[in-house]
């Protein structure tokens, strides 16, 4: 039994969660641990103000949506749900605006609602959102014309600009962090649940999408949904219901500093729980078995996301799953696959094999991004629409082969008319990037690519279900 299990439910945390998560056992063992892609604070005074004042701070989510996901997560699992998992590379402060949270939630809703009739099964919404600024990087530094200054880690170590100033580590920008997170993840919230989900307005939308003449092709399969929802109107639905909707928040769990800041104990279980997000990820690069990371995740409640690149062995992902989830718990690992369109038939079929034989229950999820990024002739960091799309079709190939269920999309996304990722039915030039590439990591699909990969999966989630 877990620790604490069975004493009576109370609803919320114990106090501040202080000082029972400075004594848990084990929490704080990643400290002696091999610690990678984690910033150098420029002043340590500074640093310590800010961890402590996140300790201080209320969490940003309750442990009980969190259990409530990890529930989610194990339907899913077992072929009874679909997880879409969807939103910017790395978030900005500048960019936790209205009309862009607006516009992210808004087109993540809309390729749910188009999965879900595809899949028929329920879809979990998740954003890569509320958290989402810190980035690992390849190299510690960038050179400009001369200048080598430190790499931009993400809003919530440096700035993006390329100066001393601006690319100094500063702890303070993880306070900045928490409240931009909390600011975003109280407009999803107010969003979900106020209306803005109904089930009737995001399919108006989507007809948007289907009139556009580029985008013929996905006009069946709107017009079946729609003809489902009128069928759902006459037999009497309650679309009062379906005007509000779960959304879980995560990104990836890298800056250590801040999620142990932010670990609770909750008092209704007495274990502790990563509270700046309901799912985090550890990332390809920070998966060592006996690192920090991996360590410090073990120790919280959370369901983790672990991204699998193309040199992951079957052994790596037994051991991850030995040292994260001992208990085999329903729910609690998602092995993320990132292999690229050009691996994924080669490599992913041992992982999942090797898995499956261990008896072991987890949610498989396909990220087709970060296995497929190029660059442009014309000098940018993009990705091709046709190779995102390959990858989600070789994912659903060997999953059919297995036996085993293709549980989820995970995507690099934003509801705005942005131009990163080459290609899609209204195509994207190189030419386009000159004035439409926003990003400041990695490239996302756009509002109109990320639909059309909605519609696609859809269409391949019907031809298995
Ligand atoms: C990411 O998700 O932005 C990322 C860095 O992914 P990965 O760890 O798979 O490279
Ligand atoms: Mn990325």
């Amino acid at each position: 039994m877990r620790p604490g299990a069975g004493t009576p439910e109370s609803t919320w945390f114990t106090g501040l969660g202080q000082a029972g998560a400075a004594d848990y056992p084990g929490l704080d063992e990643w400290r002696d641990l091999p610690k990678v892609q984690q910033p150098t604070w420029q002043n340590e005074a500074s640093h310590r103000a800010a961890v402590a004042e996140l300790s201080t701070l209320p969490p940003l989510v309750f442990a009980g949506e969190v259990d409530l996901l990890r529930e989610r997560l194990a339907a899913a699992a077992q072929g009874k749900a679909f997880l879409l998992q969807g939103g910017d590379c790395a978030e900005t402060f500048e960019g936790a605006t209205a009309d862009k949270i607006s516009a992210r939630v808004k087109t993540i809703l809309q390729m749910a609602v188009v999965l879900t009739y595809g899949a028929s099964l329920p879809v979990i919404k998740m954003g890569r959102m509320a958290g989402q600024f810190t980035k690992p990087r390849s190299s510690n530094d960038e050179t400009r014309d001369g200048l080598t200054l430190p790499a931009y880690r993400g809003d919530m170590v440096n700035g993006y600009d390329f100066t001393p100033e601006s690319r100094a580590h500063d702890a303070s920008r993880m306070v900045q962090g928490y409240h931009t997170s909390a600011s975003t993840l109280n407009l999803i919230r107010a969003f979900t649940q106020g209306g803005f989900a109904d089930l009737r307005l995001v399919h108006h939308w989507n007809k948007g999408f289907t009139q556009n003449p580029a985008h013929a092709r996905y006009e069946s399969l709107a017009a079946d949904i729609d003809r489902a929802i009128r069928f759902m109107a006459a037999c009497g639905s309650d679309f009062e219901a379906l005007k509000r909707t779960e959304f879980f928040a995560s990104h990836e769990a890298l800056l250590l500093d801040y999620e142990r800041a932010l670990t609770r104990i909750d008092s209704r279980t007495g274990t502790p729980y990563a509270t700046s997000g309901h799912f985090l990820w550890i990332g390809e690069r920070t998966r060592q078995l006996d690192g920090a990371h991996v360590n410090f995740l073990s120790k919280v409640r959370n369901p983790i996301g672990i991204k699998l690149g193309p040199s992951t062995t079957g052994d790596d992902a037994l051991r991850l799953i030995d040292a994260l989830d001992p208990e085999r718990e329903p729910g609690r690992i998602t092995f993320i696959t990132r292999m690229g369109a050009g691996n994924i038939r080669e490599k992913l079929p041992a992982v999942v094999r090797r898995v499956t034989d261990s008896g072991a229950k987890v949610l498989w999820v396909t990220d087709p991004m970060h296995g497929n990024t190029v660059t442009s002739p014309n000098g940018y960091k993009t990705r091709r629409f046709d190779d995102v799309m390959a990858e989600v079709r070789g994912f659903f190939e060997v999953h059919a082969e297995l036996g085993t269920f293709p549980g989820g999309l995970h995507v690099e996304m934003t509801g705005d008319d942005v131009a990163e990722c080459l290609g899609g039915a209204d195509p994207i030039d190189e030419e386009a990037f000159l004035t439409r590439y926003e990003t400041v990591c990695d490239p996302r699909l756009n509002h109109m690519q990320s639909l059309e990969l909605a519609f696609l999966v859809s269409g391949a989630l019907a031809q298995q279900s």
